[in-house]
């Protein structure tokens, strides 16, 4: 739908600015200002200059051509038929002045063309003058019929291919005429001086035609689109230099001069804005496409992002389901073994402790999980309180040291770490847990390091082990919860995929973050950064999957 919307926009939708308007109005005024206050001296003709007539016929000729291109394309965009219309009439009027300016008694040639009649080129002007105007009107017409219905893809098609043959061809025709009848034609003028009486019905009717055009146009530009505006400003100037040009009397005289440049000056301005605008349009075009396709992607994100919870929902309740089978199956079978009464008292402490092992990893999976949905969801409140970074890791890895000999913990501490604000029991859950991962994923013997240093108005604190490593494409993916790697090497080391969910949201909420980098096989460094001022606890919840 927004794509179709999209491919909608033009010229003819798109509405001026008030700037635009404005702009438009002054300069249309200006220009029926010149023409009226030229009115009194137009008959005078000061100098004969065909070489100006050429150059202007061949500029007027070219920026039709590129007004017929750019309209052309609006058409092509929208296949709104007016839209064809108006392109094949600036078409029409770049083309027959071609004609007209090989025709035109000049310096070129200076008694015209052989075989070319006297009355040609004025005959072609004729046809132009008629040409413009009519053209305008019918695709004015056009639009208030077609009530903005575009057309088939087909008929577009169809009617783009027609157009430039169809042109061509009537210009052709047109030309020919000319050519070859102008002598039967009626004399329009004499010695560059006009002849009104016996072509007065043609001039009237030239007059009518323009003034009907402008009529319709002014009319459509309360619609107040850009085409609208700047085609009722083509058009009024259009109909007030036609005026001019029939009250100027004869060729080279001050009116025709005026005429002309009055004419180029319009188109050209017309042109340039139409190039503006649509300049401008594609833009936003453009622009409106980025966002669609940054809509898109994220849409496509988040999509994944719920098939890897739909997917981490259903590993959850076949880890959870798991771990619990598989603890209780310990259980109750030790429990079964110390109920036959034949054990000694050395074994039955040593079955009791592992069923109490056993219950604790059940315990902890149960309380990670509450943990983080509390956490997520805001429930559970933060305390802020100082805690002493460095303090803290003696503690904890002094513990460890005891409770694991197969690893050398050793430390590497900043001296004068300074202290900073944040809830104590969580950052002892967040240690701990990246500790007791790099112990887990260690092999024995395998040394770990804890430092802390100070970076500006952070602490970082690096936990890093010579243990099997994660691959790189999982690194992001592991503070995700139940993401666990199932590789040769870690598939027999117990886990529940939450304790790194648990730091990730912890330090989310204590206004931190953790990275991890790693080398498969040769170790991992798990990165967390903590900000030394003290941050709001954050009770809303967090949206960390
Ligand atoms: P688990 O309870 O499975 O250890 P975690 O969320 O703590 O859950 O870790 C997620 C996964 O990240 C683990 O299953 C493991 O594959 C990987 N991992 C975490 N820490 C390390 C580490 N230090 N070395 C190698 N792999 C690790």
């Amino acid at each position: 739908m927004e794509q179709a919307g999209l491919r909608q926009q033009s010229l003819a939708s798109t509405p001026a600015t008030a700037v635009q308007k404005r702009v438009a109005l002054i300069f249309s005024g200006t220009l029926v200002c010149v023409v009226l206050s030229a009115l009194p001296f137009a008959r005078q003709v000061p100098f004969h200059a065909p070489v100006f007539n050429i150059l202007s016929s061949a500029f007027a000729s070219f920026a039709n051509l590129i007004t017929a291109y750019l309209l052309f394309g609006q058409f092509l965009r929208t296949r709104r038929p007016f839209l064809a219309q108006l392109a094949a009439t600036y078409l029409f009027s770049s083309l027959i002045i071609l004609p007209y300016v090989l025709t035109f008694p000049s310096f070129l040639w200076p008694h015209s063309w052989p075989h070319v009649g006297a009355q040609t080129s004025s005959w072609l002007n004729i046809f132009l003058r008629i040409g413009f105007p009519l053209g305008i009107f019918c695709s004015m017409l056009l639009e208030l019929c077609s009530k903005g219905q575009p057309l088939s893809t087909r008929r577009t098609t169809i009617i783009s291919t027609l157009i430039p043959i169809i042109v061509s061809l009537l210009v052709v025709i047109l030309s020919f005429i000319a050519i070859n009848f102008s002598s039967s034609l009626p004399v329009l003028s004499m010695n560059g001086n006009y002849k009104i009486t016996n072509t007065l019905g043609i001039r009237l009717t030239i007059l009518a035609l323009d003034l009907a055009a402008a009529i319709i146009c002014v009319i459509q530009a309360r619609r107040g689109t850009v085409l609208h505006v700047w085609l009722s400003v083509a058009t009024v100037a259009a109909l007030f230099d036609a005026g001019l040009y029939q009250w100027s009397g004869s060729l080279y005289s001050i009116g025709w001069y005026l005429s002309r440049i009055n004419g180029l000056i319009a188109s050209t301005v017309v042109l340039a804005m139409l190039l503006y605008r649509v300049n401008r349009l594609y833009e936003t075009i453009a622009q409106q496409n980025d966002l669609l396709e940054q809509h898109k992607t994220d849409l496509e994100k988040k999509n994944e992002q719920l098939e890897r919870q739909n997917q981490m929902q259903k590993d959850f309740v076949s880890i959870v389901g798991h771990e619990f089978r598989t603890a209780l199956t310990t259980i109750q079978g030790f429990g079964e073994v110390i109920a036959e009464d034949t054990l000694t008292s050395e074994e039955i402490k040593e079955y009791v402790s592992d069923m109490c092992s056993e219950a604790h990893r059940l315990s902890r999976l149960i309380t990670e999980q509450l943990d983080l949905d509390r956490m997520r969801s805001g429930l559970m409140q933060l305390k802020s309180e100082v805690v002493d970074l460095n303090d803290l890791i003696k503690e904890l890895a002094h513990r460890a040291n005891t409770q694991s000999l197969e690893h050398e913990i050793r430390l590497d501490l900043e001296r004068s770490l300074p202290s900073l604000w944040a809830d104590r029991d969580r950052l002892t859950q967040v240690l701990l847990n990246l500790l007791s991962n790099a112990i887990k994923y260690s092999p024995e013997g395998g040394e770990i390091v804890i430092s802390s240093m100070r970076e500006g108005a952070w602490i970082h604190l690096a936990v890093q082990d010579q243990g099997i490593g994660i691959p790189p494409e999982k690194l992001e993916q592991i503070f995700e919860q139940y993401t666990r790697i199932d590789s040769e090497s870690s598939r027999f080391i117990g886990g529940t995929g939450l304790g790194l969910s648990v730091v990730a949201v912890t330090l989310q909420k204590n206004g931190g973050t953790v990275s991890a980098e790693s080398a498969e096989g040769k170790g991992s460094t798990f990165h967390v950064k903590l900000p030394l001022v003290r941050m709001p606890i954050m009770a809303e919840p967090v949206s960390v999957w």
